[in-house]
């Protein structure tokens, strides 16, 4: 039987003969059933015209998702330490060669996923790759396909290796999470941050949103708990989202000037009026 995947957000759901009737995480307010509907694929579809894509940011540091992209746009961050490799957040498309180059480049002691929407196909993951998946608890009712590999943690701060650390910031979700590496950007520390702390179009700032796709935006209570979560971590480097939205340098003092003018702009004190 067939494991059915959303294609709208790379959603995948147990193996059954027909695909589900919805998909959960696109009915809730967060993501979008699409105008021409909900539709459904599986690997075995997607393997027919789709590779993984491989980009180094930095020694120790590759991105790599689908092309061509599918869903979200979900992408991974292959994180490589000294104590071990973390594959950081998940894309739906997985196949032998992804397997074979991560086992290449050492390996994989554990995957860590920032929010639900980058779930996606975390057992065949986890199963490709002998490891677990770490999910913060606080997002558990949004886990559409349990598996043994999944270990869900609790809590503020979660150390997977020496120098990572997995630090929920909540938000976008209560249990959004975001993983620090003290060794990356040669020893001034990463941060990879999903759409947890989201890099805008212009690679300059963060910002924050409940939900992207509908335009709902957090309450100044919530972005500054999430400045306050990541106060006792030093960063030069964000890796958001996508591919290509990096702040390259000064990543802390990006992140504090940006929790400054989100709430500026909430409390409409961001610029005189009439400008
Ligand atoms: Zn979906
Ligand atoms: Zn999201």
């Amino acid at each position: 039987m067939p494991a059915f995947i959303c294609t709208a957000c790379g959603t995948q759901y147990p193996p059954s003969d027909v695909p589900p009737k919805q998909c959960v995480i696109c009915e809730e307010e967060r993501q979008y059933v699409p105008p021409g509907g909900q539709g459904w694929t599986t690997l075995e579809r997607l393997r027919v015209d789709r590779q993984t894509a491989f980009r180094q940011y930095e020694p120790g540091i590759f991105g790599l998702g689908p092309q061509p992209n599918f869903a979200i746009g979900q992408r991974a961050v292959l994180v490589r330490t000294p104590n071990g490799n973390i594959l950081w957040d998940c894309t739906a498309f997985i196949d032998d060669a992804t397997v074979e180059i991560l086992e290449a480049l050492g390996g994989v002691a554990a995957i860590a996923i920032s929010h639900p929407h980058f779930y996606t196909t975390h057992a065949e993951w986890t199963r490709a790759l002998g490891c677990k998946v770490y999910m913060h608890a606080a997002d558990a009712k949004w886990v559409m396909r349990p598996d043994v590999n999944i270990v869900h943690w609790e809590g503020d701060t979660h150390s997977l290796l020496p120098g990572v650390t997995l630090i929920r910031c909540g938000g976008h979700f209560p249990g959004g999470t975001v993983l620090h590496w003290a060794g990356g950007a040669q020893g001034r520390g990463v941060v990879c941050s999903g759409d947890i702390l989201s890099i805008t179009t212009d690679n300059k700032f963060v910002s924050f949103m409940r939900s992207y796709p509908n335009f709902i935006p957090l309450s100044g209570r919530e972005v500054v708990h999430i400045q306050r979560a990541m106060q006792p971590f030093s960063f030069e480097t964000i890796y958001g989202h996508y591919m290509d939205r990096v702040i390259r340098h000064n990543g802390k003092a990006v992140l504090d000037a940006s929790v400054t003018r989100y709430i500026a702009a909430l409390n409409g004190t961001a610029r005189p009026e009439g400008e």
